[in-house]
């Protein structure tokens, strides 16, 4: 699903990623760890094109999305996207913030697009608030709202970065379980989390970011061992 090769990234001087290569398979489910300010979000962020490569090729679904001709509005839909921070539009119910971008930018009827967006709030278990406006929503909801708006333009691959970082610890499980189930219906999904329990009941497959480098490969039970011995669940 995707493919990543020699990925670099510099911000002038500083080289965050420094040759990153990896692959993602259909209905992988990949948590990205490391340490703050090792790359982690400037990785996603080069896997939708938020950020331009400074060297190095991605593909998603055997298109190369870091050749100079693809349109980047195309891949930021195929590719979803939920940050730490919610970014929902305040003066729009849930209802229409899920449903807008279908309407702009799928060209779906209205209608159709607030059917579709019904079905998701329902997916994530806020059916009751569609008419509710972020605001009036705890940061757990709005993050949930946040998950169905992505879905809603039924992208191939959907990204987190730290989805649940800057929520009140009581509604971490929430989120996290929404993401499980998206998991378990086959969604490819890369996650950056701090979650080590997530990543380990959920993740296929664990990347360690360092200094702009990914490890190879680390199986998850190796990863379990390592857990054990630190004997945590949260690093
Ligand atoms: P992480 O998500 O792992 O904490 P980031 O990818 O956010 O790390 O950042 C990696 C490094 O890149 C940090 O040193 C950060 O300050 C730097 N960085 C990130 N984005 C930019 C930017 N747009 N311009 C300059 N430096 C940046
Ligand atoms: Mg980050």
């Amino acid at each position: 699903m995707i493919e990543v090769h020699d990925l670099h990234k510099h911000f002038g001087d500083l080289k965050v990623l420094k040759g990153i290569s990896t692959t993602v398979e259909p209905s992988e489910v990949v948590c990205v760890i490391g340490p703050s300010g090792s790359g982690k979000s400037t990785f996603l962020r080069c896997l939708n094109l938020l950020e331009m490569p400074t060297s190095g090729q991605i593909s998603v679904e055997g298109e190369v999305i870091t050749d100079p001709s693809v349109d980047i509005n195309k891949i930021r839909e195929e590719v979803g996207m939920v940050f730490q921070r919610f970014n929902l539009f305040p003066h729009m119910s849930a209802l229409k913030n899920v449903a807008l971008a279908p309407i702009r930018v799928r060209g779906l009827s209205e209608d159709e697009a607030n059917d579709r967006a019904m079905n998701l709030l329902r997916k994530v278990g806020l059916v009751d608030k569609a008419d509710v406006r972020p605001g009036a929503l705890s940061g757990g909801q709005q993050q949930r709202v946040a998950i169905a708006r992505a879905l809603a333009m039924q992208p191939k691959v959907m990204l987190f970065d730290e989805p649940t970082s800057a929520l009140d610890p009581e509604m971490v499980g929430e989120v996290l379980n929404v993401m499980k189930d998206l998991a378990k219906e086959g969604m490819t999904m890369v996650v950056v989390t701090h979650e080590m329990g997530f990543a380990r009941e959920v993740a296929d497959r664990v990347l360690f970011m360092d200094e702009g480098v990914s490890s190879k490969r680390v199986s998850l039970k190796i990863f379990s061992l390592m857990l054990s011995m630190r004997g945590q669940d949260h690093f």
